[in-house]
């Protein structure tokens, strides 16, 4: 059964863990960790438009 590994959207490792969202302007952004949840916040917080816990 094919599978998609979702990948986190500033590292690029897989997401096991899921719960770490952010709704961009590009569309709902995953990430691995709340690290690399905050750091995309730090670098793009224009373009999210809300977080989802
Ligand atoms: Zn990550």
């Amino acid at each position: 059964m094919d599978q998609d590994i979702i990948k986190c959207a500033l590292c690029g490792l897989a997401v096991e863990i899921e719960g770490f969202n952010a709704q961009t302007n590009e569309g709902l952004k995953r990430f691995c960790c709340a690290g690399c949840l905050s750091v995309y916040r730090l670098l793009n917080g224009d373009e999210i438009i809300e977080e989802e816990q």
